[in-house]
């Protein structure tokens, strides 16, 4: 017998399959990132009306299937996000938020802090309450909850203050001191201004960092989570010709 399960979801993303059905990945509350196949998805318009697009916060009902696709039977729709889809630099936010929640988290499991990290930043995007900055906050936060926090001070290597001319090394998890950085030939510089900065934002200090040192964030968190991940995410690049002021 199916039973069917109600949780709330996030849609990361979909793909169509076959002539009328897709395949949803949902950010589920309960169970974390899971894939569900939405069957009609494409021809009938009724069933999941406008619901399945990336972003919007869902009540799902799943029913578990053999193998590791769920079933999903219906939605309810609990907010669609539909202003932040209205420029072009929310847009990008949103789809790099949504892709690096799904390239750090694994299926099945259930990371219930950062789904509501996530779904409450889409709702400061939304709302137009959240500044460039918080990106930045929005993704230590993430890392650190994914179990991939990075670290800037002190020293990834010896524990002590990084000092004068930090090196960041993501291979050694962080920034690293002058003395230290002999030993680590893959890092490249980082003005000690970033470094203060991002330890703050890590903190929890909601100071909004200027253009120039949340580039400079920018580019130390893309190396960071590109070497995690292993591939550059997608949509950086598209931020970046956008813009996420
Ligand atoms: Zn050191």
């Amino acid at each position: 017998m199916s039973v069917q399960i109600v949780d709330e979801a996030l849609v990361l993303s979909t793909v169509d399959y076959g002539e009328a059905d897709r395949i949803v990945t949902l950010f589920t509350k309960d169970r974390g990132r899971l894939s569900a196949f939405a069957a009609g998805a494409r021809k009938s318009k009724r069933r999941f009306a406008g619901a399945l697009e990336a972003g919007t916060h869902l009540r799902a009902r799943l029913v578990e299937r053999r193998g590791d696709v769920y079933r999903l039977d219906g939605v309810d729709i609990v907010q669609s996000f539909h202003r932040l889809r209205d420029d072009l630099p929310r847009i990008a936010r949103l789809l790099y938020c949504l892709e690096l929640i799904r390239e750090l988290t694994r299926d099945h499991e259930p990371h219930a802090q950062l789904f509501d990290g996530l779904r409450d930043y889409l709702q400061k995007l939304d709302a137009k309450e959240a500044g460039p900055t918080s990106l930045l906050l929005f993704e230590l936060d993430a890392l650190a909850q994914a179990g991939f926090m990075p670290s800037f001070a002190p020293c990834a290597m010896c524990g002590q203050p990084t000092g004068e001319r930090p090196r960041f090394d993501p291979e050694q998890g962080g920034v690293v001191c002058y003395p230290c950085s002999p030993r680590v030939p893959r890092g490249f510089p980082v003005s000690p201004q970033i470094v203060e900065a991002l330890s703050r934002l890590q903190a929890g200090e909601r100071t909004p960092l200027s253009a120039d040192l949340r580039a400079r964030g920018r580019e130390i968190l893309n190396v960071f989570i590109a070497h995690h991940l292993g591939r550059k995410l997608k949509s950086v690049d598209f931020m970046e010709q956008v813009g996420t002021d």
